[in-house]
């Protein structure tokens, strides 16, 4: 019986397993033709200055509204899209997107764009910021790449040099997630990098986290020596608020100052905070 049961869950798992797989391969073919169908959309979370309590930029987050399922977040599929390459073509849309819609935004407000690992080793980045620049006539000095420490963890000296093409094209390199990598003190060190965003994880412990108050601090610390501009992300509370503001963090982002919007709605945001 023992052995019956064994066989039927063994059976169960072949099953699911395949199902999961077949559930991929049908998300891969989907992705190949959302582009074409223009099933993705950028929203955009503002990013407010805390000493003035402005906001100075938005960060453009992808989303894939797909036809059957409804709106899917990026973490279920960029993984995919890195895999099958399609991250190339996506990643060179989300770029033209972003300084299109930002080139419309009053001039003190900057986008930022994530990049993914698989986009610095394709070769053809500095091209494509170079391109997406070009074409939206936005100021390089209003568009931020966020990186995160993946980024530098393979092929150190070509990816290294990436970053140096793209900072001389005149945009600003944040690093993205910080804290959650390995070794992140030495790229510091390697590439003088504008800005480094403190990774949510640290925030949502805030107050009750002794450790997280002390990391927070050290953070504020080390970027304040290197002069790099520190941004808090996922700040959700007034509390936690209160405390990035007083450990010297220049920016921040979370539900608390506004959920990502659509590009449409944008305007409404700015036009909110500068009215308080
Ligand atoms: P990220 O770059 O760290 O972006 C911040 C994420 O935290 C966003 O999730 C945002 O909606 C969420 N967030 C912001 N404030 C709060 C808060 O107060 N509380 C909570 N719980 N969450 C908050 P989202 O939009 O789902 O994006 C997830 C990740 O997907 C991003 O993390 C980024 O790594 C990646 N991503 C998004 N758009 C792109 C893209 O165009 N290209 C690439 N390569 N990756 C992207
Ligand atoms: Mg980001
Ligand atoms: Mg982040
Ligand atoms: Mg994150």
């Amino acid at each position: 019986c023992a052995k019956e049961e064994g066989r039927g869950t063994y059976c169960f798992f072949e099953l699911s397993m395949d199902r999961h797989l077949q559930a991929r391969e049908a998300t891969k073919r989907a992705l190949r033709l959302a582009l074409g169908r223009g099933e993705f959309e950028l929203n955009y979370q503002p990013l407010v200055d805390l000493s003035t309590n402005q906001i100075n930029s938005f960060e453009a987050l992808l989303r894939w509204r797909h036809p059957e399922r409804g709106v899917i977040s990026p973490e279920d599929f960029i993984p995919i899209a890195e895999d099958t390459g399609l991250i190339i073509p996506i990643g060179e849309w989300v770029l033209e997107e972003a300084c299109r819609a930002a080139a419309s935004w009053p001039d003190g407000i900057s986008v930022a764009v994530n990049l993914s690992p698989v986009q610095f080793r394709s070769k053809v980045l500095a091209q494509a910021v170079d391109h997406a620049l070009k074409i939206s006539g936005l100021e390089p000095g209003r568009l931020q790449l966020e990186i995160t420490e993946s980024v530098l963890l393979q092929d150190n000296l070509a990816n290294l040099a990436v970053l140096q093409e793209l900072r001389r094209l005149g945009v600003q390199i944040a690093m993205d997630d910080f804290g959650t990598g390995y070794s992140s003190l030495g790229y510091l060190r390697s590439f003088s990098f504008d800005k480094i965003k403190l990774d949510r994880s640290f925030v949502c412990d805030l107050p009750d986290g002794p450790q997280c108050e002390a990391i927070v601090q050290a953070v504020a610390g080390l970027a304040s020596g290197l002069r790099i501009t520190t941004t808090a992300e996922g700040i959700e509370t007034q509390e936690q608020l209160s405390i990035l503001r007083a450990s010297g963090y220049d920016q921040g982002q979370g539900y608390l100052f506004g959920k990502p919007v659509s590009g449409p709605d944008v305007a409404s945001v700015i036009e909110r905070f500068s009215a308080a």
